[in-house]
């Protein structure tokens, strides 16, 4: 039995412990992580850690001394099967361990392929620490690679292995690449910037299935006929919240478990966080979603937390992500869905702009390219709601913070 015990050994159950400790609660904490790994940063799996620029160890959400020092519980290499909200208890392997607090934070598992050969050896998600060793300790013996899905884990794949010098080739099957994240003026940018550094890109490409050969993927097949050969395909096309022992516990939720603005579940003391969390978003108009940042992950932990040391203090933080890529470093605050205008603030060609999104006049997202002073001088435009300058906003001449009404 635990006091508080936290599913889920990735961003947010490293956040809910950490501020379990620091806001003082004294109570038995365990986390259960179906890795065997103590909690890591996933981010640089597409980047610094896929390009050898960064150990395993420098990648540690806290070093392993931590936790045990904290006098944190970690039950690694399990995974917890069932919830019984009644008994409060979950079940993982053959032990019952129960619970006073739950807090659910499981993340996604990537979405895969479902067309012939999808299951190939040499066909890769990017989630897990495991995914990147595998296909880190295959790199030095192949050649071409296939990305399939123009998001940013996609993206990033495809700038670390074009600078180990693979032929990569990118299938996004809509028009663009980022459609489901950013404006158009920023997707056309980052689809050049990797063909420039020799990734063929290609955008409305629709695959067929992967050809296998003596038990490997050889090719990709496209629609059209085409055969595109490859040593290793990598898929980045989402993920798929985890959230099964929940719902067949009877909680609520459809696209993750639905979460009030408390992190709470329809489950007594039963709370989820982080990727697997369907809330009801300030900057997405109070819609219903689930955001995939690191963010998200801490902030919606540190809210779960405080509710459970007994204060109200609702969801309310403003979204925010970055992306590297090459040099380019993007940061973005807000969300832009919705938008119906945008502002392009410097000159992409100079390799640092920002794209500003409206609705209504107001800023509701920015997206900066190697802009970091428009990044931090945005999101207090992004949090007040205020209509500003349209001529100031363009002007990248005009400092942000500056901008008036
Ligand atoms: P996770 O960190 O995924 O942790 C969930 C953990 O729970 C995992 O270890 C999982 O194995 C485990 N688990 C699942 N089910 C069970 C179970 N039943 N029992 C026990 N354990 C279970 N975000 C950014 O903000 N910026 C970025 O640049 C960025 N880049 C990214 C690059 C990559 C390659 C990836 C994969 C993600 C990136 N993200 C980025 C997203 C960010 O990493 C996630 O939003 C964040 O990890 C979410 O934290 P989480 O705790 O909800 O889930």
């Amino acid at each position: 039995y635990y006091d508080v015990l936290i599913v889920g050994a990735g961003h947010a159950g490293a956040q809910a412990a950490i501020a379990l400790r620091q806001l003082g609660f004294e109570g038995s904490v365990a986390m259960i992580g179906d890795e065997q790994y103590p909690p890591y940063e996933r981010p640089p799996l597409s980047k610094e850690y896929f390009a050898g620029e960064k150990t395993f160890e420098r990648i540690l959400i806290r070093p392993a001394s931590f936790w045990e020092e904290r006098n944190i519980d970690m039950l690694l290499g399990r995974r917890v099967k069932s919830v019984d909200p009644e008994g409060k208890f979950v079940t993982a392997g053959d032990a019952e361990i129960g619970y006073g607090k739950l807090i659910w934070c499981t993340g996604g598992s990537p979405r895969m392929l479902t067309c012939n050969g999808a299951d190939a050896p040499n066909v890769h998600a990017v989630r897990r620490r495991d995914d990147v060793d595998a296909m880190m300790a295959k790199l030095d013996t192949i050649n071409h690679v296939t990305v399939i899905g123009g998001g940013y884990i996609g993206l990033e794949a495809a700038a670390v292995l074009s600078k180990f010098g693979k032929k990569v080739v990118l299938l996004e099957a809509l028009d663009r690449v980022l459609a489901r994240v950013a404006g158009e003026d920023l997707s056309r940018f980052y689809e050049a910037e990797h063909r420039a550094h020799g990734v063929d890109l290609r955008t409305g490409a629709k695959m067929d299935c992967i050809e296998v050969t003596d038990g490997v993927a050889t090719a990709v097949l496209m629609q059209d006929g085409e055969r595109i050969e490859t040593d290793m395909v990598i898929v980045g096309i989402g993920i798929i919240p985890e959230t099964g022992p929940l719902v067949a516990a009877g909680a609520a939720g459809g696209n993750g478990v639905d979460v009030d603005e408390f992190c709470r579940t329809s489950l007594p003391d039963i709370y989820a966080v982080g990727d697997c969390a369907a809330h009801e978003n300030d900057f997405a108009r109070g819609a219903r979603i689930r955001l995939e940042s690191v963010q998200n992950a801490n902030d919606q932990a540190k809210t779960a937390v405080t509710h459970i040391l007994g204060k109200e203090e609702p969801y309310h933080a403003v979204p925010w992500f970055w992306s590297n890529q090459y040099d380019l470093k993007l940061q973005t605050v807000g969300l832009s869905t919705g938008h119906d205008q945008t502002i392009l603030r410097g000159d992409p060609a100079a390799r640092s702009f920002s794209v500003l999104y409206l609705r209504g006049g107001k800023l509701i997202a920015l997206d900066c390219v190697n802009a970091v002073k428009d990044y931090v001088q945005g999101r207090a435009h992004v949090v007040s709601g205020a209509v500003l300058d349209q001529a100031q906003l363009a002007d990248p001449a005009v400092p942000l913070k500056e901008v008036g009404l």
